[in-house]
């Protein structure tokens, strides 16, 4: 039988990782066999609080039996089909579902693909050519934030304002201006600005860094002003993270384009998907010259689309949004009482069930790895250790992950 362990250092290759600490013979990498609820269990039979939702994706807990069974049931009927000239009802049942959530004629069309990256990739490139569709061909720039992060992908990096992970191809990829806060728009040539892309209400790789109440409605109006899109990447903060199903809703603020991924399918299969507008769809019909050109073998798969939908039904079943707030008002608490306790922690952010704890300067690494010792996985990010547990934490496991933090 295959060493997992062995084997792995001998042949895979992980994401964001420093491969030569990681297969360093002295470091013992954590294999997860099993997953329930809000736990994690590894190889040796330990379990672990998913402290970061399996990077952000993880909505109801694992292996929820309605999710599992949708995927197996859709596994067994039909698995995949292309959706390059051919559509499956169950796609067609969760883009309705997904534009339920605005109001009616505003995001009305949805595109499907397979994760945040490529979400965000095709609401660029649908602005742009938009553009040409148009026009307006000399609107070929983007508007970023410093410190944004929104995907791996070429075209996605090109946005993204993490100067560690992206400066080495900074000069590839689309022509982006960063800024700062929406101060700084009144120094921007608007003419030539085709999008605007943010994370709304708190950006998540920049240590969770939450935005001033009211930006992103102002960011709203002078892109309205100036008829630039708003572009929305809610890959983290979508599906109930921030308190409501979607961040955007609460400050009331509708874009021409909203990317989800991460939560879609509660965490299971990647799935994702742009939504976008009328106004933006119609300047794609006409000739084939305007088709949107774009698209991945299994865009919109069937078993991701039944995922969705069970996903989404148990926002329904469980009333999930009605519970967040106690929830969300408690972890407050929580991490009030951790900081008066000490003098390392720089600084609390916290938006919805999504919290980071800064501390001084090297300890973030520590504390999450002695975490692991007393029952909870997270990460951190730079200085900032990440709590960010599953929408279905109870109050109970919120106490649980807050004492191994304060013993770690
Ligand atoms: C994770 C993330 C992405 C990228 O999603 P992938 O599925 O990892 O490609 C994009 N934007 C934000 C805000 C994210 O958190």
């Amino acid at each position: 039988m295959t060493d997992p362990v062995r084997a792995d250092k001998a042949h895979c290759w992980h994401p964001f990782t420093r491969q030569s600490a990681w297969c360093d013979p002295a470091h013992e990498p954590l294999m997860i066999v099993r997953a329930e609820g809000v736990w994690l269990y590894d190889s040796k039979g330990n379990r672990y609080l998913d402290g970061n939702s399996s990077i952000w994706t993880n909505i109801h807990g694992h292996c929820r039996p309605e999710i599992a069974e949708a995927i197996a049931k859709q596994a067994a009927t039909l698995d995949h089909s292309s959706y390059l000239g051919l559509g499956h009802p169950l796609a067609s049942e969760l883009a309705e579902k997904l534009v339920s959530f605005f109001p009616p004629h505003t995001l009305e069309r949805v595109f499907f693909s397979d994760n945040g990256s490529t979400a965000v990739e095709a609401a660029l490139k649908m602005s742009l050519q938009s553009r040409l569709q148009t026009g307006q061909g000399s609107r070929t720039r983007f508007l970023a934030f410093d410190n944004a992060y929104h995907g791996d992908t070429l075209g996605a990096a090109s946005l993204g304002g993490v100067n560690r992970f992206f400066s080495r191809f900074r000069n590839l990829g689309f022509e982006t201006e960063f800024i700062a806060s929406t101060n700084d728009l009144k120094s921007v040539d608007p003419t030539t600005v085709t999008a605007v892309v943010i994370e709304p209400l708190i950006q998540g790789v920049n240590e969770m860094r939450p935005w001033p109440e009211g930006m992103l409605w102002d960011l709203r109006e002078w892109t309205e002003k100036h008829g630039i899109h708003l572009i929305l990447d809610e890959v983290m903060t979508g599906f109930g993270r921030t308190g409501t199903m979607f961040a955007c809703q609460r400050e009331n603020v509708i874009p021409d384009f909203l990317c989800l991924a991460k939560g879609l399918t509660g965490g299971t299969v990647p799935l994702a998907a742009t939504l976008t507008t009328r106004a933006v769809y119609e300047t794609f019909l006409g000739g084939a010259e305007n088709a949107f050109y774009y698209g991945h073998s299994y865009t919109a798969n069937p078993i991701g689309c039944a995922a969705a939908l069970a996903s989404l039904r148990i926002f329904e079943t469980d009333k999930v949004l009605e519970g967040l707030p106690a929830k969300i008002a408690h972890l407050a608490a929580c991490l009030e009482k951790l900081s008066a306790t000490r003098n390392d922690m720089v600084a609390i952010r916290q938006c919805g069930l999504i919290a980071g704890m800064e501390f001084q300067a090297g300890m973030g690494d520590k504390i999450t790895l002695a975490a692991r010792n007393h029952g909870l996985l997270t990460r951190n990010i730079l200085g900032t250790v990440v709590l960010m547990p599953p929408l279905c934490v109870s109050l109970e496991e919120i106490d649980f992950a807050m004492d191994a933090l304060a013993r770690a």
